[in-house]
């Protein structure tokens, strides 16, 4: 929970105007620097620490938006900060519009990359549970060791339990890190709500490794229980609408204001496991432009 300070009651109502089909760009914004966490961290961070970082210019021009953004509520146009993204990378030179998933994604990593801290070791002491332990190794090693506010605020670990359906015996586990919650819409009719596409991607499956249980050294088929280590404290849900056998569904999926994860962590746990709706981009087919529906 953000407790709102004086300087963001009653604001957050500025807009972004377009420049050329950057629509994509202004909805990412937008949702962005309503997640307050990040926002208050960048205007009341000094910044000098970070000035050798890549990408730092494109993250400064980012807090000067933001800055603008939360002073009144008013029209601003991101020209400079789109410039910047623009000479970093190629795709984003065009004036048409770009998908707002990819941009998101990108912009995300810039910005984790220009806010590093110092590399840090393995945190945990001699009481940490063997899980937490070797989670954190993987964590760390898959960040390769750089933490921002970034991978404070977005990235969760998934927990995998993977078990020899030979042997019965063998389990490892897996704790790989994610940004994102990415669902596939395509396993229902018409409609589906975003809990239904949570349960179909948390479903066991199955793999083919090698166990170090069974005696003969060849792939075994394991069962592979997904369950959640660490939720983020900011969740990021995409919704995947394409099928590499049918293309382009035609499915809807309804929103929820809040989410309950309760069901899908691996342990019990004193944090809160549900999320509340901060904002949704959404893009019309008919129109070709993409909006920003914001939960205030
Ligand atoms: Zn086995």
């Amino acid at each position: 929970m953000v407790i709102l300070t004086n300087e963001f009651v009653s604001k957050g109502f500025s807009g972004l105007y377009k420049i050329g089909e950057n629509s994509y760009m202004n909805a990412v914004l937008q949702s962005l620097s309503h997640l307050l966490p990040l926002t208050i961290y960048l205007l009341t961070t000094e910044s000098s620490k970070f000035e050798n970082n890549k990408n730092f210019d494109i993250t400064k021009s980012y807090i000067h938006l933001i800055s603008e953004l939360w002073r009144e509520n008013v029209a601003v146009k991101p020209t400079s900060l789109k410039n910047h993204i623009a000479n970093n990378d190629e795709c984003y030179k065009s004036r048409s519009e770009q998908n707002a998933y990819v941009f998101l994604i990108d912009f995300i990593d810039i910005l984790h990359e220009s806010l590093l801290r110092k590399k840090i070791g393995i945190q945990s002491t001699e009481f940490s549970s063997s899980h937490f332990r070797k989670a954190q190794t993987e964590f760390l090693d898959n960040v390769n060791h750089h933490q921002s506010i970034i991978t404070d605020l977005f990235y969760g670990q998934y927990l995998k339990k993977y078990t020899c359906r030979d042997c019965q015996q063998y389990t490892y586990y897996t704790y790989q890190p994610f940004k994102e919650l990415n669902l596939v819409c395509g396993n229902f009719e018409k409609t589906s709500s975003v809990e239904q596409l949570i349960k179909v991607e948390f479903e066991k499956d199955h793999i083919h490794s090698n166990c170090a249980g069974c005696s003969e050294n060849y792939e075994r088929e394991h069962e592979v229980e997904i369950k959640i280590f660490k939720l983020p404290e900011i969740l990021i849900v995409t919704f995947n609408r394409f099928n590499k056998f049918y293309g382009r569904n035609k499915y809807s999926v309804v929103p929820n204001e809040t989410l309950d994860f309760s069901d899908f962590v691996f342990t019990n746990t004193d944090e809160s496991v549900i999320y509340t709706l901060s904002s949704i981009v959404c893009h019309s087919e008919s129109a070709g432009y993409y909006s920003i529906v914001h939960r205030g």
